[in-house]
């Protein structure tokens, strides 16, 4: 790769472990429902410590079935993050319960406890927070309220809580997703891991058109979905599992060269940077996204910063200034005053296991010509 080749938002850790698994299973003719999905269910559980893990097809199916399984239906409301990737408050909806929002902390980004609280009424059926960015949500604070709660994980495989418990460890259900720019990734995939083996035998028979375990093809006692992975996927997860240690040694060592290469524009121009881990929080790196100032117009910054080879996006937009969001629910600007600043201010940089530290400093060297450039 030479200077001036664009330095891309995010790429796969994939070699020919993962092509030799996918050429094992297609040889096999036995490509779902197979011996791979609970070889890879049971691996990802021991990596990440939680009793019971359920493949699902994606991340979005995993929120699905983990809001099923702790109850929540018709007319409920599910209080959750603004500030998410719209999955994580779509899948409320999949069961007609309302996603009541909140505001988050300024500081992790993640839903805001208080906020929270206040914002729990008696249709309230769980909490729904959001590791955003791989920076652990505060679960201590959340279970102090006394509801269920399912857990969006999908941005934060190999985090930790203060107590050193992996993100996804806690027992309730946590779904982690699986594509391409993930810690981990499948093509599509996702998993759901939980403490209760009940929850584990209902998602089970809910990915997979409510067939009980012990029943035949054409029995099945309850509503199911199509939400299986397939073996293929679970094939090339295994192999994943096994590079979890290093994929994620290497997201930490690119986020710590950004770190170096960032600070001084956070001092001198007063770009927002990623929180620091704090109080024994660990994060499990996802992404690398920053703060412009409040001067400078982002939109502007992401297409000056592609004119200089490096690719960017606006991530995340506030989810209930969608305009879905906006019609079903009436949401205005202004409803979330910390969630609406930093979402039209944010801006993802490019990060991934192998990426070279030129690539970082050309990053920031990029940005710091865009942002001082006026
Ligand atoms: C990726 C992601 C999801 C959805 O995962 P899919 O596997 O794409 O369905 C949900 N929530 C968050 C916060 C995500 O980053």
């Amino acid at each position: 790769m030479n200077a001036s080749e664009e330095v891309p938002l995010a790429q796969p850790v994939l070699g020919p472990e993962e092509a030799a698994a996918v050429l094992e299973v297609l040889r096999s003719g036995q490509l779902s429902l197979g011996p791979r999905i609970p070889a890879f269910e049971q691996a990802f559980a021991a990596f990440v410590g939680a009793p019971h893990a359920s493949a699902v097809s994606s991340g979005t199916a995993g929120l699905h079935l983990g809001l099923r399984a702790v109850g929540v239906q018709d007319g409920d409301e599910v209080v959750t993050s603004p500030f998410s990737f719209v999955a994580s408050a779509n899948a409320v909806i999949f069961e007609r319960a309302r996603p009541v929002f909140a505001d988050i902390d300024p500081r992790t980004l993640n839903l805001d406890p208080q906020a929270a609280a206040a914002a729990i009424t008696e249709k309230t059926a769980a909490l729904l927070p959001v590791h955003i960015f791989g920076y652990p949500a505060d679960l201590p604070a959340f279970e102090q309220m006394g509801l269920p709660i399912v857990e969006d994980a999908c941005e934060a495989l190999g985090a930790r809580h203060a107590d050193g418990t992996r993100v996804g460890a806690r027992g309730h259900p946590a779904s982690f997703g699986f594509y391409a720019n993930k810690q981990l990734t499948t093509g599509e995939g996702g998993m759901v891991l939980t403490g209760d083996p009940e929850v584990k035998a209902r998602i089970d028979s809910e990915r997979n058109q409510g067939r009980a375990p012990d029943m035949g093809w054409l029995d099945h006692d309850r509503l199911g979905f199509n939400y299986r992975m397939t073996d293929l996927q679970a094939a090339i997860g295994s192999v994943q599992v096994g590079r979890l240690p290093q994929m994620l040694a290497d997201r930490a060592t690119v986020a710590g060269w950004y770190r170096e290469a960032m600070t001084p524009l956070a001092t001198e121009l007063g770009l927002g940077l990623p929180c620091e881990d704090a109080g024994g929080e660990v994060r499990g790196w996802f992404v690398w996204v920053v703060q412009v100032p409040q001067s400078i117009d982002r939109d502007e910054t992401i297409r000056a910063l592609r004119s200089h080879g490096v690719q960017s996006k606006p991530y995340l937009p506030a989810i209930h200034l969608m305009s879905f969001y906006r019609d079903r629910y009436g949401h205005r600007e202004g409803e979330f005053p910390v969630c609406e600043d930093i979402a039209a201010r944010s801006v993802a940089l490019p990060f991934f296991p192998r990426m070279r530290q030129d690539q970082v400093e050309r990053v920031a060297g990029a940005l710091r010509t865009v942002l001082t450039a006026r």
